[in-house]
């Protein structure tokens, strides 16, 4: 029997990774988060000084990044060659970079792999933008996870806040926006909901809720139960 996959797509903010972690937990699966791929390649290029949308600048240094998630106490950590940058990942400057260099198409090819390999080695859930209309066109389950421009920008906006960072309600909205633009318009892979997503908008429920709300569409997809 192959492995069941969990494809969850939507836009930044929309609280695809929490709810995504806690879902995985309560199922068992490995949690995949696929934005901090990008992140990591997103922190290697400015470290290396490289402009974000430098297409082939960026296609040079490939070669010599190697990227991978590992998993310690059930938490996933990041790894750019070898050195943890879990945390670095975090900042708003490299969100930023992530947003530019994921739509490099080198970038993406570059990462469908080793996406598509997790996929093949146990039960997954995937968190991203492309994860149900690209990387696994075949998954059972497909969540198309959104929330409003504005309550995704409050959300982050709290968020940043209380990790003591000064930031203005305003350009964090800005931010939301302008990401959502680039990620809805490049011409490789562009966020969009797979035909056959189920569309969930959390602005309106709280964390549990939507927790609850994904478990039920796995559990409607998968006939399994799991509340
Ligand atoms: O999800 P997160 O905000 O960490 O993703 C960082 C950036 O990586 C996003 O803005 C998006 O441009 C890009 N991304 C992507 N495809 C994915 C996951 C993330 O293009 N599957």
């Amino acid at each position: 029997m192959g492995y069941i996959a969990v494809a969850i797509d939507g836009p930044s903010g929309a609280g695809k990774s929490t709810i995504a972690r806690a879902v995985a937990a309560r199922l068992g699966y490995v949690y995949v988060d696929t934005g901090a791929m990008y992140r990591a390649i997103g922190l290697a290029v400015s470290r290396r000084g490289i402009d974000g949308t430098d297409a082939d600048g960026i296609a040079a240094v490939l070669p010599s990044i190697a990227v991978e998630l590992v998993y310690q106490d059930g938490a996933q950590h990041v790894l750019l060659n070898g050195e943890d940058v879990s945390a670095a990942i975090r900042t708003s400057a490299i969100s930023r970079y992530a947003s530019q260099v994921s739509a490099v198409p080198a970038v993406r090819q570059f990462l469908l792999e080793t996406q598509r390999d997790m996929a093949r080695k146990g039960d997954i859930l995937m968190d991203g933008r492309d994860i149900g209309t690209v990387i696994l066109p075949d998954a059972p389950v497909k969540i198309f996870l959104t929330a409003s421009a504005e309550t995704r920008a409050d959300r982050r906006y709290r968020e940043l806040r209380e990790k003591g960072q000064d930031v203005q309600y305003e350009d964090v909205l800005h931010d939301v926006v302008e990401r959502d633009r680039q990620d809805m318009t490049r011409a490789t892979a562009p966020l969009r909901q797979a035909a056959d997503a189920v569309l969930l908008d959390t602005s309106e429920l709280t964390l549990e809720q939507s927790i609850e709300a994904v478990l039920q569409i796995i559990q409607d997809k998968t006939g399994e139960t799991y509340i």
